[in-house]
């Protein structure tokens, strides 16, 4: 058998493992991630499900086995579960999730699980009613719990919840969060908080709320063991004795995870990003527009934008943001 073609950056790392926005539009306006008033990209700018499977298929045919659909949120896109399906069938993929807010899960979670999505991501930030309207500005913490148990149902290989953790916002709620995750057998992954994008409602500096205090939080209450195999991922992981979960850390400022980075992402409008802290990037809506239906070329572009993958990202919360974009543009 032919030997699959390898994607390597110009540091050595390999990457196996694409991100895919596929909208940069959401029912969400989580402070963290966007401000109040957004204006999202046109829709004719956004890349056609089609164009995205054709990405997604050159990626696969250049060795990358994991891929991760996201947005904005992705389960308000049109026909989701048709791209799903189609990616699900993908040659070489053996891993296929997605990372939603969850408020579609309830009417969509049977799909996802038909289409072959082995594990979810679901964000979580709170599970008090109000302040998770003034965390989301427009989410309904009922109706995401409900879709959290729709998918609990479908019986995912993995569930795992993600909290953006944030000091006098949600920092007292860790210890809940990591009970209620227990309690139905599902991994947390506590995020800090990106500079990505203008935000005016907080002050980023004040907002942050290190890893390793809500890690001291957690072992007044639990014991954590850790765990020795690292999956490539930003999240250092930690078994709670006694359960089957297990509790990540994604630690942006108080650890540099960019030596064991393994992933590129491709934004809503088709811009390949090769990471997530710098502007680096490569328009492959380009090529799929002017060249339709050519593969080679494609993935020709994709092998040549490695050379120009960052050695590691550039986030500093004192200064002013470098980056512009919002998370929801650049899939989270
Ligand atoms: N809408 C989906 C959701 O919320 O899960 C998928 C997209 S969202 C951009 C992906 C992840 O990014 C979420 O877990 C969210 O909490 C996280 N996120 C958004 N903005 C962030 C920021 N500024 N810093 C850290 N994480 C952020
Ligand atoms: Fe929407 Fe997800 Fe961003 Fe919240 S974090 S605004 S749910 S894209």
């Amino acid at each position: 058998m032919q030997a699959q073609p390898k994607l390597i950056d110009a540091f050595g790392r390999t990457v196996n493992y694409l991100r895919l926005s596929v909208t940069d539009r959401c029912d969400f306006r989580c402070i963290y991630c966007m401000s109040e008033e957004m204006t999202f990209m046109p829709r004719a700018q956004i890349l056609t499900l089609e164009e995205i499977y054709q990405i997604a298929k050159a990626f696969s045919e250049l060795g990358v086995t994991k891929l991760r659909v996201t947005g904005g949120e992705p389960l308000i896109r049109r026909n989701i579960l048709e791209l799903m399906n189609k990616l699900g069938g993908l040659q070489g993929v053996d891993e296929l999730l997605m990372t939603t807010n969850g408020s579609h899960l309830d009417q969509m979670a049977q799909g996802l699980q038909q289409a072959h999505v082995k594990r979810l991501n679901i964000s979580l930030d709170t599970l008090n009613p109000e302040r998770f309207k003034r965390l989301t500005r427009t989410g309904d913490l009922q109706q995401v719990l409900r879709g959290i148990m729709a998918a609990k149902e479908q019986g995912f290989e993995r569930i795992k919840l993600n909290a953006v953790i944030l000091k006098n916002r949600n920092h007292d709620e860790v210890v809940d969060l990591v009970r209620y995750a227990v309690e139905h057998g599902f991994d947390i992954s506590f995020i800090e908080e990106m500079p990505l994008g203008q935000v005016s409602e907080h002050s980023r500096a004040e907002a942050y709320y290190p890893s390793y205090q809500i890690r001291e939080d957690l072992e007044r209450h639990f014991s954590l063991s850790s765990v020795s195999d690292k999956t490539g991922g930003p999240s250092n992981y930690f078994k709670v004795d006694g359960s089957v979960s297990r509790v990540g850390f994604i630690s942006p400022h108080s650890e540099n995870f960019c030596s064991q980075c393994n992933r590129v992402r491709l934004t809503a409008e088709g811009r390949l990003l090769l990471c997530l802290g710098n502007e680096h990037s490569v328009d492959l809506k380009k090529i799929v527009r002017s060249h339709p239906g050519d593969r080679e070329l494609l993935k020709q572009a994709i092998v040549e934008a490695m050379k120009i993958k960052p050695e590691k990202h550039e986030f500093n919360l004192q200064e002013k943001p470098v980056i512009f974009r919002h998370m929801s543009v650049t899939g989270g």
